[in-house]
């Protein structure tokens, strides 16, 4: 037997999830948004999966290149946009789309000597305050763009900052902002994020770009993601590998944080924070034994949790276990540990094997 530790991807899920991107922007072209491993689910076998996209988004050059060595031919945006000459000057052959948000980029652009025409995505900053051209600026950038040889076709982006809290206005203002830029420009354009999606139907214009929602994960806030009727498709499980019993009094794990309140059993599970499960969840964060709720007890180590199976009497190795996923939301776990399941699926280690299920 190998170590029990597994990422099980369920692809009908992640299938289904696109379906409700479909039914929620039914007139928006998605690009499905894959960066960081797929949000820790596996690069190329999520775009596999998710052929049914109209482009995939990435964060680095890197990314961009495994999905065409994986013989993925959708147009890819890179969301940072190209970091270096050396990268500039393959975004052609490659057929990669870079986001421009800052003028050295156009710069490096205009004074290429090399790279043949691309496509080209504008950000535009109307109130996140991270990366874009003031919305002042913008009309200048796209004559520049416009102007020059390397560039065949310009898009207008903006991403929101909060647009998961369906009642901050703040979200209302970038889109009036984006959409009384872009107005009569005739240029396609894109806002949406997952959040976007599913809380605001006026931000979807020509492309949405989903990402957490995809993998089955509420992007809104007081929303479950089975309320908004999207599917988990990672779930992280392994096994038991012991059940010892403790006496009132002993102490747990490292730094001996649980006491035993009394005589009571003790399950292991073969996964830790090498794994990828948050070292900061403190006691009584859920766990699923055997499909049924047990709490976390004591510290997790690299390689293995422990918990409380008082309620679980003929619990025994071997035993199913589920950290998150199907039974028990990734949101709900972070939530213990002070995150956001967007953490806990980004930072899945490599050493977690991933499974393709349905
Ligand atoms: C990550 C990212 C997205 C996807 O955001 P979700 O909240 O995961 O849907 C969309 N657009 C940009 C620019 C991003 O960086």
């Amino acid at each position: 037997m190998t170590r029990p530790a597994r990422a099980l991807i369920d692809a009908h899920a992640l299938r289904h999830n696109l379906n409700r991107v479909r039914q929620a922007a039914p007139n928006a072209k998605v690009m499905a948004v894959v960066k960081a491993n797929a949000y820790g689910h596996g690069l190329v076998r999520v775009a596999r999966i998710l052929l049914g996209a109209n482009a995939f988004a990435v964060a680095s050059f890197e990314e961009g290149l495994a999905l065409r060595n994986a013989g993925v031919a959708h147009p890819i945006c890179l969301l940072e946009g190209f970091f270096d000459a050396e990268e500039l000057a393959l975004l052609n052959h490659y057929r990669f789309m870079p986001v421009l948000h800052h003028e050295s980029q156009l710069l490096q652009l205009e004074h290429s000597q090399d790279s043949s025409p691309i496509d080209v995505w504008l950000k535009v900053d109307t109130g996140m305050h991270r990366i874009g051209f003031a919305p002042e600026m913008a009309a200048q950038m796209r004559k520049r763009l416009e102007a020059c040889p390397q560039v065949q076709r310009i898009r207008m982006m903006s991403h929101f900052a909060n647009a998961d809290d369906t009642a901050d206005m703040t979200t209302q203002q970038q889109i009036d902002r984006f959409k009384s830029l872009v107005n009569g420009w005739g240029l396609e354009g894109s806002l949406a994020n997952s959040a976007g999606v599913l809380g605001w139907p006026q931000s979807h214009v020509d492309w949405v770009r989903p990402g957490i929602m995809l993998y089955g994960v509420s992007p809104l806030l007081g929303k479950t993601a089975a309320e908004l009727e999207l599917q988990p498709v990672m779930t992280l499980s392994s096994r038991l590998i012991a059940v010892n019993r403790h006496r009132k009094g002993e102490r747990v794990g490292y730094g001996g944080e649980w006491v035993c309140p009394e005589d009571m059993p003790v399950g292991v599970v073969a996964v830790g924070y090498g794994d990828g499960y948050p070292r900061h969840a403190p006691s009584h964060t859920p766990v699923l034994v055997n499909d049924e709720r047990v709490s976390l007890i004591g510290r997790v180590s690299m390689d293995m949790i422990t918990v409380d199976l008082r309620t679980q009497a003929s619990a025994k190795v071997g035993d199913p276990v589920v950290l998150w996923g199907t039974g028990l939301s990734v949101e709900e776990v972070a939530e213990h540990a002070g995150t956001i399941g967007y953490e806990l699926l980004a930072r899945l280690p490599q050493r977690v094997p991933r499974v393709e299920i349905n």
